[in-house]
């Protein structure tokens, strides 16, 4: 069973936009058992969406179209559909309703014609509905073939995704199961890591594939499998990474999660043993804190932070002696323990970090070589840092210090 995504849209082939929705649509076909064959972006292009549209039929059962939708004249994939199916398009009550009742909410704004519009439907399709937005998600099926288009808007396409189109499709159709496992790998290179798992790796069976992920500082280890037995699958799975874990184990930190990451392995052991955690950032610039603030959960374990930029607001704000800056630097080890030391005192937290580095591209007001990181962990008894020097790129070193600070308080 092979699906086919389009997005459409004039501002994802200019850049403006970034298509995260196939990503999005793609992992969740993933998880109950689809196979994506092909992503294709279009102009919001009557002939273009044609186009797309017959291609994908030659070759895929599932077709999802997101974007083109919205009341403009900009937006035509509605009419288009509506075409390709030889059909008309007709009012939907429900759609109307949804329409008027979002709209009781817009007080500076009348519903115009165009609004009212959007209850249009094509005849042949089910509404799937959008309790998020006024573009309702439209079903329609041709032969055994299935195409779903879905308002554009991430996060109203990615409600219905998740509570219309999924368990329709698992009920329609019996899917093989997709198993992904992905290996989280920090501090080696791709070709070091390859090379040590290379006798295993030669060894995978013919049904389970290996791919390598690269970002900075860390490596993805993704197993992939599928089948119909399930259970056999995932004892396919697990053997190979027990397997693989004994040669890797002083740089693995563990399984991914859904969404999983360092952040997310802290989140879980902070929050599983009751302990919290405050930061003190200075090149990192509140990368830190956003990286764990950006999962939900975060405020059972994180108590806040302070991003102390300026050399003063690390004396004035978090009490950081200006001796130790004068005799040290204020891009050095002392400064680091000292920022932890203190956050973690402001914050009464059980856990602190500390980062103070420079970042680039120039060695600006410290005598700190480019790169050159200093990441601090401190706890009520005991406080320890290190020295880094992450290059010359600077959104690298900023990338690259907030792994090795969440690699270090791991530690
Ligand atoms: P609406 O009724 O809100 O207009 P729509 O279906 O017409 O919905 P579009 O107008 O195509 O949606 O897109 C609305 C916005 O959603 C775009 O401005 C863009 O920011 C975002 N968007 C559209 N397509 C994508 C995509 N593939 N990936 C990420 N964001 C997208
Ligand atoms: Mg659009």
């Amino acid at each position: 069973m092979l699906a086919e995504i389009i997005t459409i849209g004039d501002e994802l082939l200019i850049g403006q936009v970034v298509d995260t929705n196939s990503a999005f649509i793609a992992k969740a076909l993933n998880k109950i058992g689809v196979s994506v064959f092909q992503i294709t972006s279009v102009q919001d292009d009557k002939e273009h969406i044609l186009n797309a549209l017959a291609a994908a039929e030659t070759h895929a059962d599932i077709i999802l179209i997101t974007g083109g939708l919205g009341p403009t004249k900009d937006d035509i994939t509605k009419k288009t559909i509506a075409e390709y199916f030889n059909d008309t398009l007709v009012r939907d009550i429900s759609v109307l309703e949804n329409i008027e009742s979002i709209w009781k909410n817009y007080t500076r704004q009348t519903l115009l014609q165009v609004n009212k519009d959007q209850a249009l439907v094509p005849s042949k399709a089910k509404v799937l509905m959008n309790r998020y937005g006024t573009a309702p998600g439209m079903w329609l099926e041709k032969g055994e073939k299935v195409f779903v288009s879905l308002p554009g808007v991430p996060f109203e396409m990615r409600a219905l995704i998740e509570n219309e189109v999924i368990p329709k499709l698992t009920n329609k159709f019996h899917f093989p199961f997709i198993l992904h496992k992905t290996m989280l790998v920090y501090g080696l290179g791709e070709s070091t890591l390859a090379d040590r798992i290379a006798i295993w790796e030669d060894a995978l069976p013919k049904h389970i594939k290996l791919a390598y992920l690269p970002s900075l500082g860390k490596m993805r280890l993704r197993l992939s499998a599928k089948g119909f037995d399930e259970s056999q699958i995932r004892k396919d799975v697990q053997d190979q990474i027990d397997k693989v874990i004994p040669l890797i184990k002083d740089v693995y930190f563990g399984l991914e999660d859904e969404e999983g990451d360092l952040e997310v392995i802290i989140a879980r052991q902070l929050t599983r043993t009751g302990m919290s955690l405050a930061i003190a950032e200075s090149c990192t610039g509140g990368s830190l804190a956003k990286c764990f603030t950006s999962k939900p959960g975060a405020s059972l374990y994180f108590k806040g932070g302070v991003v102390t930029y300026a050399t003063q607001s690390k004396v004035d704000l978090l009490g950081v002696p200006e001796e130790l800056i004068e005799a040290h630097s204020v891009v050095s080890a002392p400064v680091a323990e000292s920022m932890a030391q203190n956050v973690l005192r402001l914050f009464k937290s059980d856990f602190a970090i500390a980062t103070t580095g420079n970042a680039g591209p120039t060695k600006g007001d410290s005598d700190a070589e480019v790169g050159d990181v200093f990441i601090a962990i401190a706890t009520k008894n005991k406080v320890y840092s290190e020295k880094f020097n992450l290059g010359n790129h600077r959104t690298k070193v900023v990338n690259k210090s907030v792994h090795k600070a969440l690699e270090l308080l791991l530690k």
